[in-house]
């Protein structure tokens, strides 16, 4: 048998970057400062001009991001927050842990992302907050879903940590809602080598918040303004990114480079259904999602010949044994439930080989007898 291929491997893509990222690291250890130091305030000023916000906030890590925001957004005990019910779990768990009441709502059945429609259907009194998720690295339908938020007096919180650098008509993730959150988890599209994450926003208010409240609610040292928490960015993971920030664009290019690969090459094949974006929504592929009715065959036939696959996510939330409790059941979200059965994510990172990527094609073509 050939060797295995991974579903994901950090490869030295652009060539180089490794290097750089070693150099970045001996530096930031020669600054002998490791904590909010240069590195990160820097990474902060880089990251925000990159996406044309106000401010970035570095945190510990995309969970925390998003339980900061929604703090600094006034969401609690009370409040209703409407996200996706086809996302991954942090995104629902972090408005558990704010006290707010998660309202899950379908995907669309080909962007498989929120949009504004079936937002709307579970806005209430007491909404606070639309969490959209640009899953899978495609934006959602933003210009409807602000609208909508605008009509219902309602704040836009993004959840972004699969979107680092996708455009919606030119406009970057990130600077759409009163806030966003990303993540820099090592195998997203910005990563960094541990846990990472930021708070964006141009909202003054919600920079303070998330600036005092990630470091014990400190005003300034020994001065404590609030109850906080301790999710700071580290200061190394801060000297990584700010190398990979300078090179998220060409990542990316290369993630939809390949992504046309597979779209070309996969084409007319079974029953596959292929990704779509909607018109003026950029998809920088975090994830290379492909469905099919015969997904758990075609899964193992892939791993009989060394290559390896993901399924993101196979467990909608609603039918988490952890999410029993907010009362949903199986039959309620059948575009989510439908997407957990059929949905197949192939290998796709930067540095994937064209031998590698040819093999996972005529792999998928050979299992439908083509
Ligand atoms: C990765 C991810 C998160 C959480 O990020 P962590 O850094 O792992 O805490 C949140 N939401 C989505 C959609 C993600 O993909």
């Amino acid at each position: 048998m050939q060797e295995p291929l991974p579903y994901f491997q950090f490869r030295d893509f652009p060539a180089g970057l490794e290097t750089q990222v070693q150099q970045a690291l001996t530096q930031a250890v020669a600054g002998k400062q490791y904590v909010l130091g240069p590195q990160v305030r820097s990474f902060e000023q880089e990251y925000a001009a990159y996406l044309g916000v106000g401010a970035a906030v570095g945190v510990g890590n995309g969970y925390d991001a998003l339980v900061i925001a929604l703090k600094a957004l006034g969401v609690g005990a009370g409040d209703e927050v409407v996200l996706p019910v086809h996302t991954f779990i942090a995104t629902v768990n972090a408005v558990l842990q704010v006290g707010a009441k998660p309202v899950l709502a379908e995907p669309d059945k080909y962007t498989y992302n929120l949009t504004a429609e079936t937002a709307s259907r579970h806005i209430t009194s007491k909404t606070k907050v639309v969490l959209p998720v640009h899953l899978y690295g495609q934006v959602c339908q933003m210009d409807e879903l602000l609208q909508l938020a605008l009509k219902q007096g309602i704040k836009v919180l993004e959840d972004a940590a699969q979107a680092h650098g996708a455009k919606y008509k030119g406009t970057l993730v990130g600077a759409f809602g009163d806030a966003a959150a990303f993540s820099f988890y090592p195998t997203k599209n910005l990563g960094a080598l541990g846990d990472a994450g930021a708070v964006v926003t141009s909202d003054v208010a919600v920079t303070a918040f998330a600036k005092k409240y990630r470091n014990y609610g400190e005003a300034q040292k020994h001065m404590s303004e609030r109850v906080g928490l301790n999710s700071r960015l580290d200061e190394l993971q801060a000297a990584v990114l700010r190398v990979k920030l300078q090179h998220l664009n060409a990542l990316n290019a290369e993630r939809q480079r390949l992504a046309q690969v597979y779209l070309q090459e996969l084409q007319n094949t079974g029953d596959l259904i292929l990704p779509v974006t909607a018109p003026g929504c950029d998809h920088v592929y975090h994830i290379f999602n492909i469905r099919t009715k015969y997904r758990n065959r075609l899964q193992s036939y892939l791993l009989e010949q060394g290559i390896r696959t993901a399924i993101h996510y196979p467990v909608p939330v609603h039918l988490q044994p952890a999410y029993t409790f907010l009362g949903y059941k199986a039959g309620y979200f059948p575009v989510a439930e439908e997407l957990a059965s059929t949905s197949l994510s192939l290998p796709l990172f930067p540095g994937l080989s064209e031998a590698e990527q040819m093999r996972v094609v005529e792999a998928v073509k050979a299992f439908f007898g083509r």
